[in-house]
């Protein structure tokens, strides 16, 4: 499928971010847009690249009023040799075409997402921050645009691909944050959309967020829905934990995110003699490490971060501290060899890296 281009003019281009150091994320967005629209019957048509303009969408869209919306989350990497570097992105558009399926919307074309994405972050190749920990994020992005309110899956949608340059994503940058194990509200249980990345299980899990923000945490610890008994995941990252010799990552049972960083970390772990698991585990065997002092780390793994120290869990209103609050070896060796990766500077012996200029 041939991509049409529409640049911006000269005059429109806006003026680029100056300090890299000031860059938060998702506030600004660059000059142009990947666009495709999609019909019954037709399939998706006229992949684009536009001026990052705004969309226009009747008020009846579906996507408004039922929810069918998903996006991904992934990065393109400045090398300090100049390369432009994608980390393992075909694997965000299958699973995005995964969460399609869940909720009722057409899959991409892996291949033309991939094509529409590249030409878009190459033209705005001068986007890409080059200061240590930045990078430029790629929000791919389905919504159902038939304007209609019976409830019932859309027959058109639009999908669009928008990038934003971006500093590190915890203000506290790699120092541990103090997560508030959730034992009130719930994100997602099994047989619902939480393995999927749609923008209900998100509104879902503000107001916990919020109160506990308001305690002063960063990120709240979901527990399971049914007994709120075992760990799940936290925000938009997967946990992990070091308990003795064992690293614990709960299992993909249908109500967590199958992350891409989640996998990346249990292969590497694997490579390194380090025993994982993949198994529920209860807060209270957490806890119980915690007391006992065999809790050496916990950490959570995400596009966004790549690895996320926890320095404090608190439960049941009982602080525990983790790792000393600081972080751990291991949480330091697979943030070093995960970013070393998807910024060309080591070798890649699993193939995750794609140089793109
Ligand atoms: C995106 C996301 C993750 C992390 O996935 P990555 O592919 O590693 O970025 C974890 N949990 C939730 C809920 C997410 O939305």
């Amino acid at each position: 499928m041939e991509i049409r281009c529409k640049t911006a003019e000269k005059d429109q281009l806006k003026a680029k971010p100056e300090d890299d150091s000031k860059l938060g994320f998702g506030d600004i967005f660059t000059d142009h847009m990947f666009l495709m629209n999609y019909e019954e019957g037709k399939g998706w048509f006229d992949p684009r690249i536009e001026p990052y303009q705004d969309l226009c969408i009747d008020p009846a869209a579906m996507g408004l009023h039922y929810g069918q919306e998903i996006f991904e989350g992934l990065k393109a990497y400045r090398g300090r040799d100049g390369g432009i570097y994608l980390f393992r992105a075909r694997e965000n558009f299958k699973r995005l075409n995964r969460s399609a399926a869940r909720v009722c919307m057409p899959a991409v074309d892996v291949e033309v997402a991939m094509k529409g994405m590249k030409q878009l972050v190459l033209l705005e190749q001068d986007w890409i921050p080059r200061s240590e920990g930045t990078s430029l994020y790629i929000r791919p992005t389905m919504l159902a645009t038939e304007p209609h309110l019976g409830v019932r899956p859309a027959d058109e949608y639009l999908f669009f691909i928008i990038v934003s340059p971006v500093g590190a994503y915890y203000k506290e940058g790699l120092n541990p944050v103090k997560i508030y194990v959730e034992d009130r509200y719930v994100r997602a249980a099994v047989g619902g959309t939480g393995e999927t990345k749609t923008a209900g299980n998100y509104a879902a899990s503000l107001l916990a967020a919020e109160e506990a923000k308001k305690k002063g945490f960063t990120q709240v610890l979901w527990l399971d829905a049914a007994e709120r008994k075992y760990v799940e995941e936290v925000g938009t990252m997967n946990m992990f934990f070091r308990i003795g010799e064992e690293v614990i990552t709960a299992p993909l049972t249908g109500s967590i995110l199958p992350g891409i960083t989640r996998d990346s970390v249990i292969t590497l772990l694997r490579n390194w003699g380090i025993k994982v698991s993949e198994r529920s585990l209860a807060i209270d065997e957490v806890i119980g490490a915690a007391e006992e002092g065999s809790l050496e780390e916990a950490f959570g793994t995400g596009t966004a971060a790549v690895i996320s120290p926890v320095g404090q869990i608190t439960y049941k209103d009982r602080d525990y501290i983790v790792a000393g609050g600081e972080m751990g070896d291991l949480s330091q060796r697979l943030y070093k060899e995960i970013v070393a990766i998807q910024y060309g500077e080591k070798d890649d012996p699993h193939g995750w890296r794609e140089r793109i200029n």
